[in-house]
């Protein structure tokens, strides 16, 4: 007889997992108490990157002119760019349904929460409700905007980033508090849009967990750009004035007021463990997320928790290969979590990519390494793309002679840092990837230039004096 799984959420954790499960031949069912794709689709990943396409159009427009070409005069309707936000959201959800449909999963609209480890009930709209067993239960209920303890953070002008991705008017100043990845993705789009954008943030940088070569470049570019980053700065207070508000920061140089049309409140997010009786169930949790093991197993047999309720690695892809694994392993696959190397993406403008560790991470765990960075500047493509800014830095260990980091800052980065996935996460020998033929005129190159520069072979380098 099959199993009986039941997902609670229905985002790319939920809903990716319930596929795979499917296809193993368990009976699955998904409870989604607001839209199926959950934050990234509606909410994160999608609608932000639609937005950010628009925003790398108008930083295009801008420089038209080094292209040779003019262009007269252009506006934006926000309407219509709303409306193509929208549309894609909308077809790629109905694509996600049909698709459920077609495994026989069974999608439930109601909210979740555990009664026993082998019981979920379920609330729906007009406050009914019912009971569901079933043999495996997967926590996949995802995160929520950290509002900061700030007063005034009420005030209607201080936005989420659900807020911000409404994207009805455009501010004249906004102020983001926060420079993680969230933060600088709306500045970079506000600030393409003509707003006057200020950052806060309470860490001596922006991206506190990048790579801090990487972190420093894109700071100096987004400033370069016109977005204002006052770092080592915390914001104190929220006040209204005028039409906006005023935000009142402490930072180097003492007390200071920032006007601000609207506000964006992007200080990280917390795992959604609240009104799933999780006691009910004795499953361990903290403010960190649900705990689990290799597989994304609790601490009570037949309950997992996947993507960001567990709080490991906030980021969709990564709630993706958890809900496969978990439900591999329910399904009798033996494949765990160890040694998974999951790509992270900063979608700036230029894009930022990161696979494996930082070189601070590599310090301070004593590795003995070795580092090459390699300019886009120097690369062929990326000039005929006027896209010269950033470069490809690669960490190797010096014992096993394997990538152990890759950063990338600079056009399609987001694309390119796949390869460096793969040799990290198979532990390719440097030598092979010396051999691997990269295709010219291409950005890969520059990844490519790169790892030769680990021992001093760079092809389009000026010869170095080696120490
Ligand atoms: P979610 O996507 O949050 O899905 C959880 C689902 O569970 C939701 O649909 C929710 O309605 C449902 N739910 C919650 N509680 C219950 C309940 N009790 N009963 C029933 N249903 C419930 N990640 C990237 O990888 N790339 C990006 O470019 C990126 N951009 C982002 C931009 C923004 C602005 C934000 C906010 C996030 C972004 N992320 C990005 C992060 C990404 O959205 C999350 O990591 C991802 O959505 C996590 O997936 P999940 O399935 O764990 O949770």
């Amino acid at each position: 007889m099959s199993k009986k799984l039941v997902f609670i959420g229905g985002g790319p954790g939920g809903y990716i997992a319930a596929i795979r499960a499917a296809q193993l031949g368990a009976e699955v069912t998904v409870i989604e108490k607001a839209e199926l794709g959950g934050t990234c689709l509606n909410w994160g990943c999608i609608p932000t990157k639609a937005l950010y396409h628009n925003a790398e159009i108008l930083h295009t427009m801008k420089h038209s002119e080094d292209f040779g070409i003019s262009v007269a005069g252009y506006s934006f309707d926000l309407a219509k760019i709303n409306l193509r936000k929208n549309h894609i959201i909308n077809k790629l959800k109905m694509g996600i349904a049909s698709i459920l449909e077609s495994y026989g999963v069974e999608v439930i609209a109601g909210s979740g929460s555990l009664i026993d480890p082998h019981t979920v009930e379920v609330v729906y709209a007009d406050h009914t409700s019912k009971q569901i067993s079933a043999d495996y239960i997967i926590i996949a209920t995802g995160s929520s905007p950290t509002i900061p303890p700030i007063p005034g953070i009420d005030h209607p002008n201080v936005m989420t980033s659900k807020d911000a991705l409404e994207f009805s008017e455009i501010p004249d100043h906004l102020v983001i508090i926060g420079g993680g990845v969230i933060g600088m993705e709306f500045a970079n789009i506000y600030n393409a849009f003509g707003s006057n954008v200020t950052v806060i943030e309470a860490m001596p940088y922006i991206l506190s967990n990048v790579d801090k070569a990487v972190a420093k470049r894109y700071q100096s570019i987004a400033k370069k750009m016109g977005i204002e980053i006052q770092v080592a700065t915390m914001a104190k207070r929220v006040a209204e004035k005028d039409q906006g508000c005023e935000v009142t920061v402490e930072g180097k140089k003492g007390e200071q007021q920032i006007y601000a049309d609207k506000v964006l409140v992007s200080v990280g997010r917390r795992p959604n463990v609240s009104h799933l009786n999780l006691g009910n169930a004795g499953i361990e949790f903290d403010r960190h997320g649900i705990k689990v093991n290799t597989y994304f197993a609790t601490n009570i047999d037949h309950v997992y928790a996947i993507g960001d309720v567990n709080g490991i690695n906030m980021l969709a892809h990564a709630a993706s290969h958890q809900g496969i694994i978990a439900v591999e392993h329910i399904l009798g696959n033996s494949d765990d979590a160890t040694d998974m190397i999951v790509p992270a993406c900063i979608f700036v403008s230029p894009e930022i990519a990161i696979a494996g560790l930082s070189e601070e991470q590599v310090k301070e765990q004593g590795i003995d390494y070795k580092v090459s960075r390699f300019m886009f500047g120097a690369n062929g493509k990326a000039m005929t793309l006027g896209d010269e800014e950033g470069f490809v830095k690669v960490i190797a260990d010096k014992q096993t002679n394997r990538l152990i980091g890759v950063h990338i800052l600079g056009p399609h980065a987001s694309d390119l840092i796949h390869e460096a996935v793969l040799a990290i996460q198979n532990k390719l020998d440097i030598s092979h990837l010396k051999h691997t033929v990269h295709a010219h005129p291409t950005l890969s190159e520059a990844f490519y230039e790169a790892v030769l520069g680990l021992d001093g072979e760079a092809l389009h380098q000026v010869k170095t004096r080696r120490k």
